[in-house]
């Protein structure tokens, strides 16, 4: 402001003060004329300077409405009372603003892909609508669907038509399942639906089916055509108990993943109990990660003996977990998560190298040789290399492969009944045994069991547990020794716990056992002292049981 006064003023005045002196006026009178004119020319700023002050009241309104906007993202009511270009501005702004502000809520609240509300935005409405409830006890279900296999339908798919199946299972799902309500799209293969009028389970379960019955429908995208099945995950609350909505959205996703665990196209209802085995399921999952880098699997063997002559004949390998907190863990916990995460594979390829490993190391120390059982599960089953493998690790180990079986169980050789035998023919041409594990308890069909060429049938723990109180057992028992000897397989008893149960099995003539009563299973060292000094070399003994 000085500068600019200055700039003006001085050159203005010294023209004035060298125009006055050249005209030879006095001192006096220059002086006065220089005053006035000084006094003229503050007073004329001073009035512009008040004016352009006044013009910019409304640049100054919107650059604090800006200022304003960006910190806390607050929109701006600009006064409307200005009409010239700088009003006109103002009111620019301000609509560009509103404008702006519209987007970026879309953008943060909306999926571009499907158009549906995100989590966020979901979020928002449920706080807002269970705020806004004033009947405590009524109900809110909160529904989590998640497509089934969706890596495998995304791997099978072009990314465009990926994308056409989510945007069409959205349109369903707004057309004919949720008019009342919300659906939000939590991401990846997640929709959410939320509900206010539901008024029992039933009506939750008629939910669930009206959504089955219009994904069951195909999806006919870009001359494909995709089937797709949902698990889902509910939580069904009354409003009171429904005010944390991060918990409530957190419980339908631990019972959408229970519903995934019990198979395609299931639903599953929250409650704490099922949860609370999730959660323990999930951190196991977690922890089973690298315990074999770690060094945390064992094997154990179990020996299996020849009933008639007492003697141990063979060992069945079986792996344990070395928990570091937990202690030892039981396969039958984490077996079955290895399995469904695909762990199964590098583990039971571990156990059979470890055994097979130990199997000729105990052959080498001069051991009386022993068979080896080692099971395998359905995904190594499955595994195109498989009998290359296994062909391998007995190379590797040195293990004669007539030393070797493998345990296979009827279930998963029915997957694909023509492949299962040419594998189990492959392995038999490799010199390798193969035993039906947990025999009795599955398809047991006399068809396909003659078509696999197996080696054993082992009578599974349950009817030899059973056999003294359920006179079925016993029939099962007796049908399934009868059936091995017809076709000459050779048979083995799994759980043999007493001298009773022996001796019934032996005397029905089967060959071989298992089982408590004889060793639980036991580290490689202890079952070598075991086979030293405690292996029943005696006869055993023949007692009747009573049917
Ligand atoms: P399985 O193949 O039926 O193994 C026999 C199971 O019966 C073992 O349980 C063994 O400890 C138990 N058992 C043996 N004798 C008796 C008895 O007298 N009474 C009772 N109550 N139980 C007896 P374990 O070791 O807990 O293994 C459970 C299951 O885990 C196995 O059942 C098998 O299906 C699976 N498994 C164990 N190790 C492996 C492995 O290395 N690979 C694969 N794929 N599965 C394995
Ligand atoms: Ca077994
Ligand atoms: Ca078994």
């Amino acid at each position: 402001m000085a500068v600019a006064f200055l700039g003006i003023h001085v050159p203005l005045l010294t023209l004035l003060a060298s125009f006055v002196m050249s005209n030879t006026y006095s001192w006096e009178i220059a002086l006065r004329v220089l005053g006035v004119a000084l006094l003229a020319t503050l007073t004329g700023t001073a009035a512009t300077l008040y004016a352009l002050h006044q013009l910019l009241v409304p640049v100054r309104l919107t650059s604090t409405a800006l200022q304003t906007y960006l910190e806390n993202q607050s929109l701006p009511s600009l006064p409307t009372r200005f009409t010239d270009e700088v009003g006109t501005l103002m009111a620019d702004t301000s609509q560009t603003l509103h404008q702006l502000d519209e987007l970026m809520y879309c953008n943060s609240h909306y999926d571009h892909l499907t158009g549906l509300p995100n989590q966020a935005l979901l979020v928002d409405r449920l706080r807002e609508t269970l705020s806004l409830q004033t009947d405590h006890q009524r109900l809110v279900a909160v529904l989590l669907l998640s497509i089934d296999d969706f890596t495998d339908i995304s791997h099978g798919l072009e990314p465009e038509t990926l994308r056409l199946l989510l945007r069409g299972m959205s349109q369903r799902l707004t057309k004919d399942v949720v008019q009342d309500g919300l659906l939000a799209y939590m991401g990846k293969d997640e929709f959410a639906i939320a509900r206010f009028d539901v008024t029992s389970p039933k009506s939750v379960i008629q939910l669930i089916q009206s959504l089955r019955a219009v994904l069951a429908r195909p999806f006919f995208l870009e001359g494909q055509t995709v089937h797709i099945t949902p698990s889902i995950g509910v939580v069904l609350q009354t409003i009171q108990e429904a005010q944390d909505i991060d918990q409530l959205l957190q419980q339908a996703h631990m019972a959408m993943h229970q519903a995934k665990q019990r198979g395609r196209g299931q639903y599953q209802f929250y409650s704490p109990e099922t949860t609370a085995q999730l959660q323990n399921r999930l951190m196991l999952e977690n922890d089973l990660h690298g315990a074999l880098e770690r060094d945390e699997l064992r094997v154990y063997y179990q020996p299996l003996i020849d009933l008639q002559t007492g003697q141990a004949i063979a060992v069945e390998a079986l792996v344990r977990w070395q928990h570091p907190i937990r202690g030892l863990v039981s396969p039958a916990e984490f077996i079955p998560i290895a399995e469904a995460n695909g762990l199964i594979v590098p583990i039971g390829e571990w156990v059979l190298r470890t055994a097979c490993a130990q199997s000729r190391a105990w052959q080498l120390a001069g051991s009386p040789p022993l068979r080896l059982s080692v099971n395998l599960s359905a995904c190594q089953f499955s595994q195109p290399n498989l009998v290359e493998t296994i062909a391998q690790i007995l190379a590797e180990t040195q293990l004669d492969p007539a030393y070797l079986e493998l345990e296979v169980t009827e279930s998963f050789l029915m997957e694909d009944i023509h492949r299962s035998v040419q594998t189990l023919q492959e392995l038999r041409g490799l010199g390798i045994a193969i035993a039906l594990d947990d025999f009795g308890t599955g398809y047991s069909s006399l068809n396909y069991l003659s078509r696999f060429p197996v080696t054993m049938l082992k009578i599974d723990r349950s009817f030899v547990n059973d056999m003294r109180v359920n006179p079925e057992s016993a029939a099962v028992t007796d049908a399934i020794i009868a059936l091995a000897k017809s076709l000459h397989l050779s048979i083995t008893a799994e759980g043999i716990e007493d001298q009773e149960q022996l001796a019934y099995l032996k005397e029905r003539g089967c060959e071989e056992g298992q089982g408590f009563y004889f060793s639980r299973p036991l580290p490689a060292e202890a079952l070598a002292t075991w086979l030293q000094t405690k292996s029943p070399a005696q006869p055993l003994p023949a007692l009747t049981m009573a049917r």
